[in-house]
């Protein structure tokens, strides 16, 4: 078996430990005689495995017990639209940062459904940073706030949780989930897709303060009403089976290393790797504010087209995939998830000082 070290955005990499796991119960799950795929999501056997999902992750995230976990389907980009219909009855108003291209398009989707305003956006820079408001930059009125916490194509995140005062703040955590302790208590709602750093694509978390619950605008389709999902334990409908299976082995994975205070010390020793590398030479140039860094997506140019694309070939023919960055921004990306270990960092490193001193610019 030979794996390389994959850099990829999402769907990114999984924990070895967990992969070979998966492997040894994919055709018998325990003595059911069964894999957890052909299982009915309402049996004895399925079960302790929705339910264990939902008891480790609130362990691990620290998850207070007035705020429901649910398990959906239809990708982050789905929740877009989920958010408004669950919240903004209440004033018919929200307000968004937008922060990059998700939160740009989590702001177009809600203003099909109310008075939707961009509150802050750092748009003209190429999203290199993440706006600073206070608590002034909102309506008192608004139903929600917005953001997207870690922008994955820009490779930043915000360095600071906004203060909107009684306002419940609304956040995309899909890059960055589990990548380091967050006080939940502070949001609203949470909601992540699963395949950046939690499990494969198919399943998206949305952790939702109960008080919360309940107010979805008379429009909203059964299956996006999160009071709803909650009322039925995630099973209104068949929920993704396998995908959370595979989530809750990634929890019980996290656990067993430390948690996540232990994972982002890992994740920062990984960042800081390469971030002090790229601080220290000028061959490549990293376009994000320090202070709004991504510890998750690392982004860097040479600063020539040409050579940022023999760079991601020529890394890719050396085991180190997926450098390219986002059609939207070019140069280079590594994303540095949970999953990719420091010797995956280290080989990168090494790859881009050959790279520099073979392809003088
Ligand atoms: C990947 C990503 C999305 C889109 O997720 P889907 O599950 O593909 O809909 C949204 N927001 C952020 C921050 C992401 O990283």
């Amino acid at each position: 078996m030979n794996r390389v070290y994959n850099f990829s955005a999402g769907p990114s990499m999984l924990p070895l430990p967990v992969l070979e796991k998966a492997a040894a119960e994919m055709v018998s799950y325990g003595d059911s005689g069964m894999s957890v795929m052909e299982m009915s999501h309402r049996s004895a056997d399925y079960e302790p495995i929705i339910f264990g999902a939902e008891k480790l992750l609130r362990q691990l995230m620290n998850v207070p017990e007035n705020y429901k976990i649910l398990f959906l389907q239809g990708g982050a980009s789905t929740q877009f639209a989920a958010v408004p219909l669950n919240l903004i009855g209440r004033t018919g108003k929200a307000d968004y940062i937008v922060s990059g291209q998700f939160s740009g398009k989590a702001f177009k989707e809600a203003q099909k459904y109310g008075d939707v305003v961009e509150v802050a956006t750092s748009k003209a820079d190429n999203f290199t940073y993440v706006p600073h408001v206070d608590k002034s930059a909102f309506r008192s009125d608004a139903s929600y706030v917005h953001i997207c916490y870690n922008n994955t194509i820009y490779g930043t995140k915000f360095d600071y949780i906004p203060d909107t005062g009684d306002i419940p703040l609304v956040a995309d955590m899909s890059s960055c989930i589990l990548s380091e302790p967050v006080d939940v208590s502070k949001f609203g709602v949470i909601y992540a897709g699963a395949q950046k750093n939690m499990a494969p694509a198919g399943l998206t978390v949305v952790i939702v303060r109960e008080d919360l619950l309940g107010g979805a605008l008379p429009i909203t389709p059964a299956m996006l009403d999160w009071k709803i999902a909650a009322d039925n334990d995630s099973m209104y409908n068949t929920p993704p089976c396998y995908t959370i299976y595979m989530a809750k082995l990634v929890y019980e994975y996290l656990l067993s290393i430390g948690g996540l205070e232990a994972m982002k010390k890992l994740n920062e020793e990984k960042a800081a790797l390469l971030y002090d590398y790229l601080d220290s030479q000028d061959y490549y140039i990293a376009p994000v504010k320090p202070e709004c860094r991504s510890m998750m997506n690392v982004t860097f140019v040479t600063g020539n087209a040409d050579l940022d694309k023999k760079f991601a070939a020529e890394a890719a023919a050396a085991g180190l995939k997926n450098l390219k960055g986002h059609r939207s921004v070019g140069g280079m990306r590594a994303s540095i998830y949970n999953a990719m270990p420091k010797e995956g960092v280290v080989k990168l490193i090494s790859f881009m000082k050959d790279f520099a001193k073979n392809n003088s610019k």
